[in-house]
């Protein structure tokens, strides 16, 4: 149950980059909740038709898509006041949309850099900026930034995305003292690999690079680092931003909560 004012009014999540994977999932998670959702991300129109529809039929909620592109400070502004038109009891928004890119510093392209800043960090400041007037208005808000356990620890040739999600940690940490007298939390979640289409780049990349078969780049390269040896499970994912969004979470601001298999405990 969710912990907002008994108005009678259906909660809404925000969820950027959710037309695949994590966001995706978590998409469904809330909707299952009874969430109505407004889905974001890149994708054609039939696959948005089929996103919709799946939420419409399984679970009953209203769904919307903002195809704003999180490079862009104006479309992130246009994407929380549609949402908000749509339904205004905006509860919850999940800062989701994130790409990668893995290459050494000197060959790392500017653009890429300059995209990743964009995606994986600053849309986390756009839409949480747009997002917090109402959220004051209306006496209730839960901001879940998806990071990485790469806000954490880093990796190699992944300078962009390290940055970026580190980045994501110390914004989070900062608005949380600066909510900290409003009924608004603010959090950061810190997967390891979740098996999503993200990683399936990352694999295949890695395959053809070291010229070795998919299974042994997730057995030596990819799980190396995981310690449990297994992907994160997006339902489980799931669970703990619905935790944040949910009245146990009423307390816990600020943080960044790992589910990264042991990752970050070496
Ligand atoms: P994904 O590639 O499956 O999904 C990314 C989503 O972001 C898609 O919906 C895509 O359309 C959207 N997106 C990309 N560029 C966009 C843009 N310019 N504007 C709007 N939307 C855009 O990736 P994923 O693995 O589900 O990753 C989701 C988040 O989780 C990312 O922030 C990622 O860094 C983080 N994360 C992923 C893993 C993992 O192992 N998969 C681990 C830790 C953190």
């Amino acid at each position: 149950m969710s912990d907002h004012k008994a108005t009678g009014a259906v909660r809404h999540a925000v969820i950027t980059g959710s037309t695949s994977g994590i966001g995706w999932g978590l998409a469904r998670a809330f909707a299952a909740e009874g969430y109505d959702i407004t889905l974001n991300g890149i994708a054609d129109a039939a696959t948005v038709e089929k996103l919709i529809s799946e939420l419409r039929r399984d679970f009953k909620v209203q769904a919307w898509f903002s195809n704003a592109n999180m490079m862009r400070p104006a479309e992130i502004r246009a994407m929380i006041s549609e949402a908000e038109a749509n339904n205004p009891q905006l509860d919850v928004l999940v800062n989701n949309a994130g790409i990668q890119h893995v290459a050494g510093l000197e060959d790392f392209p500017e653009e890429k850099w300059d995209a990743i800043i964009a995606i994986n960090m600053s849309s986390t400041f756009h839409a949480t900026k747009a997002a917090l007037p109402g959220m004051k208005k209306r006496g209730h808000g839960r901001i879940i930034n998806i990071a990485s356990v790469h806000g954490l620890v880093a990796s190699p040739f992944k300078s962009a995305y390290v940055a970026a999600k580190h980045g994501v940690l110390g914004f989070t940490k900062s608005i949380a003292l600066e909510l900290a007298d409003t009924p608004i939390t603010i959090n950061a979640i810190c997967p390891g690999y979740v098996r999503t289409p993200l990683v399936e780049g990352q694999i295949e990349q890695q395959a053809a690079a070291h010229g070795i078969s998919k299974e042994k780049v997730v057995r030596d390269v990819i799980l190396a680092a995981q310690p449990k040896k297994e992907f994160i499970e997006v339902e489980h994912l799931a669970s703990l931003a619905l935790f944040l969004a949910g009245p146990a979470g009423r307390a816990v601001t600020g943080s960044s909560m790992t589910m990264d298999g042991g990752w970050t405990a070496r």
